[in-house]
């Protein structure tokens, strides 16, 4: 059986793994340094894959979400 380290987000393999769900002792402790940091981002081992995450713009989400659904349920006017 395979997973993915949340960590570094590389498969690794399940069984008799002793770090799991982690792929090794790194990236386990790299958990629990982000959660002891008090905040779950922190440079990532090695791997560029999770691309700094922006601290969000979850109005900028909301936003163009509502938008979207202004767009489907159109304007009654428009009839
Ligand atoms: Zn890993």
């Amino acid at each position: 059986m395979k997973a993915i380290c949340p960590i570094c987000q590389k498969e690794t393999e399940w069984e008799g793994n002793r770090y799991r769900p982690f792929c090794s002792e790194r990236c386990k402790l790299a958990d629990l340094g982000r959660w002891a940091s008090g905040e779950y981002r922190i440079a990532a081992p090695s791997e560029e894959d999770e691309e700094k995450e922006t601290p969000g713009q979850p109005d900028e989400e909301a936003l163009s979400d509502e938008d979207s659904k202004k767009g489907k349920n159109g304007n009654p006017s428009s009839f």
